[in-house]
C-alpha cells in the first residue's frame, strides 16, 4: 500500500491560522508582536527566505523590520545593531539570517542575541535549555518536523528513531526533541558506516543531510514514518529531497515530500516562536 503523504502546506496553514489568533489577542492587550531580521550581504537564497519571513509577518499581524547590511559589515557593526535590537521593545524577535559572510563569527554573533529574542533557538543558553528539558526557543525545523511526526499520528515513546545529519540548526535540535518524546534515539552522520542497516531499523526516520538521492527504498523498514528534511536545488531549478520519494513511499507508512513537507512548517514555526516571545515580554519568560 502506497505510503500517506503528510501535507506540510495543509500542517503550516492550521499552524499560521493560531499564530495569527494570538498575535491578534497580543496586540489588543498592546502588544504586536515584532520580529527584526538581519541580512547581511547579498546571496540570492537568503534574500528570497527574508522576503518570505517578511511577507508572513504582515500575513499574521506581526510588526517586521529588514536590517539589510552590504557584505563588507564588520563584526562590530553588527554587534552594536544586535545590542541595540536587544535593547528594542517594539522587536521580541531577533533573527540573523545564515550563513554570515566569510569574515564574520557566527558563534559570537549568534551568542550577541537576547536569548528570550533569539526565536531562531540557535544561541547556547536555548540550545542548553532544549539538553536539559527546560522550557525556550525551539529551533524552526525541528520544532515543525515534531509536529508532522505528531500529525501522522505516529507513537514517538519507544520508538526506534533515527536522524540522518547532525547539525546544530536541525540534526542534533531534532534527535533532543525525539529523545524528550521518549524515542530511542540513533544520530548519523557522514562518517556511519552501513547507514542502510542503521536507517532500516528506524520506525520514525528523519533525514537532513543535503544529499539528494541518499535514502532509497531498500533503506526504509515497511510502514515507517519518513521525513525527508533535504532541500538541495538542482542545476534544473527543481528542488529535491534526500529520499528517493517515489520509490520510497511505496514501503514507507507515511511520508514528506519535497517541496511541501518541512519547508512550509519552518516559518510556521518562526511565526509561532516570535508571538512566543512578545507573549513571554509582557507574562512574564521562563527564563
Ligand atoms: P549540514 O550540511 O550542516 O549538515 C548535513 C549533515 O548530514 C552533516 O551532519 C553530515 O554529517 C550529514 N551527512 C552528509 N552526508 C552524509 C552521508 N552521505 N551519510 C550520512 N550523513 C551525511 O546541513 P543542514 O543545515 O543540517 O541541512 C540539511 C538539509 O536540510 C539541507 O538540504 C538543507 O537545505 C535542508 N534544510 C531544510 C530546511 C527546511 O526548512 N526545509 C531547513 C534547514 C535545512
Amino acid at each position: 500500500m502506497p505510503a500517506r503523504i503528510i501535507d506540510g502546506k495543509a500542517v503550516a496553514a492550521k499552524i499560521r491560522a493560531e499564530v495569527k489568533e494570538a498575535a491578534a489577542a497580543l496586540a489588543g492587550r498592546g502588544t504586536t508582536p515584532g520580529l527584526a531580521v538581519i541580512l547581511v550581504g547579498d546571496d540570492p537564497a537568503s534574500r528570497i527566505y527574508v522576503n518570505g519571513k517578511k511577507r508572513s509577518c504582515a500575513e499574521l499581524g506581526l510588526y517586521s523590520e529588514e536590517h539589510a547590511l552590504p557584505a563588507t559589515t564588520t563584526q562590530a557593526e553588527l554587534l552594536t545593531l544586535i545590542e541595540r535590537l536587544n535593547a528594542d521593545p517594539r522587536i521580541h524577535g531577533i533573527l540573523v539570517q545564515l550563513p554570515l559572510p566569510e569574515g564574520l563569527d557566527e558563534q559570537a554573533i549568534l551568542a550577541a542575541i537576547d536569548p528570550r529574542k533569539d526565536v531562531d533557538g540557535f544561541h547556547p543558553v536555548n540550545m542548553g535549555r532544549l539538553l536539559t528539558g527546560l522550557p525556550g526557543f525551539v529551533p524552526c525545523t525541528p520544532a515543525g518536523i515534531m509536529e508532522l511526526i505528531r500529525e501522522a499520528g505516529v507513537e514517538i515513546r519507544g520508538a526506534e528513531c533515527v536522524v540522518v545529519g547532525r547539525s546544530n540548526i536541525v540534526g542534533k535540535p531534532v534527535a533532543l526533541l525525539l529523545l524528550a518524546a521518549h524515542g530511542t534515539v540513533t544520530i548519523c552522520h557522514s562518517r556511519t558506516k552501513d547507514l542502510g542497516a542503521v536507517c532500516r531499523r528506524a520506525n520514525i526516520l528523519v533525514v537532513a543531510a543535503g544529499r539528494p538521492g541518499l535514502v532509497t527504498a531498500g533503506m526504509i523498514k515497511p510502514g515507517a514514518t519518513v521525513i525527508d528534511v533535504g532541500t538541495t536545488r538542482l542545476p534544473g531549478g527543481r528542488l529535491a529531497g534526500d529520499v528517493d520519494f517515489a520509490a520510497a513511499s511505496e514501503v514507507a507508512g507515511a511520508i514528506t515530500p519535497v517541496p511541501g513537507g518541512v519547508g512550509p512548517m519552518t516559518i510556521a514555526m518562526l511565526m509561532r516562536n516570535t508571538v512566543q516571545a512578545a507573549a513571554w515580554s509582557i507574562e512574564g519568560s521562563p527564563f
